[in-house]
């Protein structure tokens, strides 16, 4: 958690707040303890990576630093339990000795796990699930204390409500992710003309277990990525340590880049200059690694997100719409649009649920405005259905929430028979799930 003076602050410095109290708890006794002891809101956050004050409190801060670790594997059903704040760079390390991975990660491992289930966090493949849809089953403390078992057979209802629940149902002590034998993939980076991409997108999302790209806007090539399992040597594994500091080290090219960023609001005409720069020296190298190793990119450059499921078959429509929309408005970014696909899935408030979709992620320089930008992108978004995801910035009501989830007031129903207090509600979450 990132506390300093009394204060905790998310990763793009975009949220902070002055916690009443903030508790560290040693064992699910003491947490229990500690929830139903709390005056006024609860909130427990990962590691802090959302870019909307879902975690913001003047109550009580739950630190829960010491739920971290593997609990055990269980080979015969491919399942390993996990403890809830451990940080998905340490996921790798701890599986590979017994021979296992996890099926798919997003674009950075800095986030806890009970934070990356707890918003739908996903990364990218067409018959790949969020964090959410890999969870097999949870152990939650209630508002009340209580610590309930989560499964497809045991509280049914709290399983299909909780895999995605930001934290409003109660606080996640260990979760069991479905896993698979461990595996190395085949990177592969390329650009390509925006006009053939649209044409050629489905077969490439075909093709590969994971295929995305990113399209700098003023750009006529999008970086294109491909993923796939291979026998092919990859080199000696790092340790933990070495990956939890990998991902915090800043390299020369994300120093130019920063600094690039930075420059862009008062040469406002290196835009487009930029955006073709950029995509040119994006692609690296082709390499094989370990699964673990190489989903994960280091992020220190930051920003603010807004980013959208779509239904799968819009998600060319929508892309190039925003697109159009920026280079129109002639907005200043140093980002590109990232592009990914997901399977649907059976997770009440999953952004995908029951419903093929493609991500669009429209991101902007933390010091830059982002209202003009964002806004534009959710209108669009809008048009076609988008559900906004948990974790990163939207301006839904609930009523739209309502209309774009198809469980929202089931969700609701559960909530308020778990937590009839709303002590796991701040000011931010009360408008949409009170
Ligand atoms: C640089 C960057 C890259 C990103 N890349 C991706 C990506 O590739 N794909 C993607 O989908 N998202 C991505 N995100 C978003 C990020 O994955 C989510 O916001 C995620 O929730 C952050 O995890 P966290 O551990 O920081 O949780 P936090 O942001 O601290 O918390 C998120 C929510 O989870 C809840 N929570 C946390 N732990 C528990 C628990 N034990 N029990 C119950 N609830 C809990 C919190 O209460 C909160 O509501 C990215 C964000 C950043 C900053």
């Amino acid at each position: 958690m990132r506390v300093v003076g009394g204060r905790w602050s998310n990763w793009s410095g975009g949220v902070s707040c002055r916690p009443q109290a903030i508790v560290a708890p040693k064992d699910e006794v003491e947490l229990a303890a500690a929830i139903r002891k709390a005056e006024g809101q609860v909130r427990v956050p990962g590691s802090g990576h959302s870019f909307n004050p879902l975690n913001a409190t003047d109550g009580t801060l739950i630190d829960l630093s010491a739920f971290t670790g593997l609990q055990g594997c269980d080979p015969g059903s491919e399942r390993a339990t996990i403890a809830a704040a451990t940080p998905l760079w340490g996921i790798g390390s701890l599986l590979h000795p017994l021979g296992y991975a996890l099926k798919n990660m997003g674009d950075i491992d800095r986030q806890t796990l009970g934070g990356a289930v707890g918003t739908g966090t996903h990364g990218t493949g067409r018959t790949l699930g969020s964090f959410s849809a890999e969870v097999a089953s949870f152990r939650l403390v209630l508002a009340s204390g209580e610590v309930v078992h989560c499964s497809p057979t045991e509280n049914v209802e709290i399983f299909a409500a909780g895999r995605t629940a930001l934290g409003l149902l109660g606080v996640m002590t260990e979760i069991d992710m479905k896993v698979r034998p461990v595996y190395k993939l085949a990177e592969r980076q390329f650009l390509h003309p925006i006009s053939e991409l649209f044409r050629q997108l489905d077969g490439l999302v075909t093709a590969n277990r994971h295929f995305e790209f990113f399209w700098f806007p003023y750009a006529d090539v999008a970086v294109c990525k491909s993923l796939n399992v291979t026998n092919a040597n990859a080199p000696t594994r790092h340790s933990a340590k070495t990956l939890r500091m990998k991902g915090e080290r800043r390299t020369a090219a994300e120093y130019v880049y920063a600094a690039s960023n930075e420059v862009l609001p008062r040469l406002p005409f290196l835009t487009g200059p930029m955006h073709r720069l950029f995509s040119k020296f994006m692609p690296g190298q082709e390499r094989v690694r370990w699964s673990h190793e190489i989903f994960p990119n280091t992020r220190t450059v930051r920003f603010n997100e807004v980013e959208y499921a779509v239904p799968y078959q819009k998600g060319p429509d929508v892309v190039r719409e925003i697109a159009e929309m920026i280079r129109k408005r002639k907005i200043v970014t140093g980002f590109p649009i990232e592009y990914r696909t997901v399977a649907a899935d059976d997770v009440w408030l999953s952004p995908f649920y029951e419903r093929a979709s493609a991500t669009i992620a429209v991101h902007q320089y933390w010091r830059f405005n982002s209202t003009e930008l964002f806004e534009a992108c959710e209108a669009i978004f809008r048009g076609y259905g988008g559900r906004p995801h948990w974790g990163k910035l939207h301006t839904r009501a609930a009523n739209e929430l309502a209309a774009l989830y198809p469980k929202f007031e089931d969700f609701k129903a559960v909530r308020r028979r778990l937590d009839p207090k709303g002590k796991f509600l701040n000011d931010y979450l009360r408008g949409s799930f009170a």
